[in-house]
């Protein structure tokens, strides 16, 4: 920048040539300065407002005498109405009295329109996520019902025929009906899934400890079974639903203890407080996760394993997710493979 000295002319220049709108008033709310910008937004020249009274560009009762940042509209040539930013400054002489003012305008049309159209396509995400889970339920429901019939009958023709049966028809048989407990199983994960997305969020204060006692309770005989170790931090008090968290560390740490290596799962559940966020995590010392499908096990049925390997539908994580960001939270694994997984999800604190 040698050369170059800040002069009045340089500053005049600078805000002649500005993009955003500026200008001047007197004290009798005439217009004195105009610039480029202001030509672009408003579509007059110089010439034809420079001495006018700024009352040509107001919409309804705004006072130029109003300092400080606001929004409003203001009226350009042809008459239309714009929203604006508008930043009005008083303007002073050398013994500090108020001798105008200087406005700056920023046309804000395009965000405005940003704004709805955000907000158009978020209430459309809405309906559309309610109606789907509206279709989950209705499907779900309805496909009880054929399947208890399926059941029923292969029972009653074993029954039926009994002896007569050839061994061959048997295994047939139970072939259907572990197809379609199976079937019962994946169903009634469906209808949890479209229940834990539909239910309202309370905001009771609930302490995550008790809710952690509950699950570890629920969870009791393969903790003892497994001789699985499970320790945690002090538990802070969060806000929303205490089922709904009971059923988020149920399914953290029954996976904790079902996904686990050739030694006894060891299991920590951890808090640490992060601005208005409490954010928990439960590690263990498991199979861990490919980096890769980090993302992807919080879909709904999405496995990484065979159900001859590990038992299980794919569900448990995708309802932990809907909990969590039911509560405005988000949930996230990180984990390498063999060295153990640590889920962390994030609720408001109390
Ligand atoms: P499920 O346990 O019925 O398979 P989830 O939705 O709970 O369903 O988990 C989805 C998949 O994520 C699991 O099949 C498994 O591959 C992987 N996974 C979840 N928790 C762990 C864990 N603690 N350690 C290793 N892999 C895990």
């Amino acid at each position: 920048m040698r050369g170059l000295t800040v002069s009045n002319d340089l500053l005049v220049s600078i805000v002649l040539s500005n993009n955003d709108a500026i200008f001047a008033l007197d004290r009798d709310r005439r217009i004195r300065f105009w610039n480029e910008g202001a030509t672009n937004l408003f579509g007059y020249a110089p010439h034809d407002l420079v001495g006018e009274r700024v009352d040509l560009l107001l919409d309804r009762a705004m006072k130029p005498e109003r300092l400080g940042h606001f929004e409003t509209t203001m009226r350009t040539k042809t008459g239309m109405s714009i929203p604006v930013s508008v930043r009005f400054s008083a303007i002073r002489d050398a013994s500090g009295d108020v001798v105008g003012s200087s406005a700056l305008i920023r046309d804000v049309v395009a965000r405005k329109h940003e704004e709805i159209s955000l907000r158009r396509r978020s209430a459309e995400l809405e309906r559309s996520n309610a109606e789907l889970e509206q279709f989950a339920h209705v499907i779900a429901h309805d496909l009880q019902e054929p399947l208890r019939t399926m059941k029923g009958f292969a029972d009653l023709i074993e029954k039926d025929a009994g002896e007569a049966l050839e061994e061959h028809t048997v295994v047939l048989l139970d072939r259907i009906v572990q197809g379609a407990n199976r079937m019962q199983e994946l169903v009634a994960d469906l209808l949890d899934y479209a229940r834990a997305g539909t239910q309202q969020t309370p905001s009771d204060v609930i302490g995550c400890e008790e809710a952690l006692e509950s699950a570890l309770a629920d969870l009791e005989a393969a903790i003892s079974e497994g001789g699985v170790v499970v320790t945690h931090d002090e538990l802070p008090l969060v806000r929303g639903d205490r089922v709904g968290l009971m059923e988020v560390f149920e399914n953290l740490i029954g996976n904790a203890m079902k996904f686990h290596g050739p030694d006894v799962p060891v299991i920590h559940i951890g808090a640490e407080r992060r601005g208005p966020e409490w954010c928990l995590w439960v590690r263990d010392n498991g199979i861990g996760i490919g980096s890769r499908f980090a993302e992807r096990i919080f879909e709904p049925f999405r496995r990484l394993h065979t159900r001859a390997e590990y038992s299980g539908t794919g569900i448990g994580l995708a309802i932990c997710r809907k909990i969590v960001e039911r509560h405005g939270g988000r949930i996230w694994v990180e984990s390498e493979p063999e060295k153990g997984s640590t889920f962390f999800f994030t609720l408001p604190a109390a």
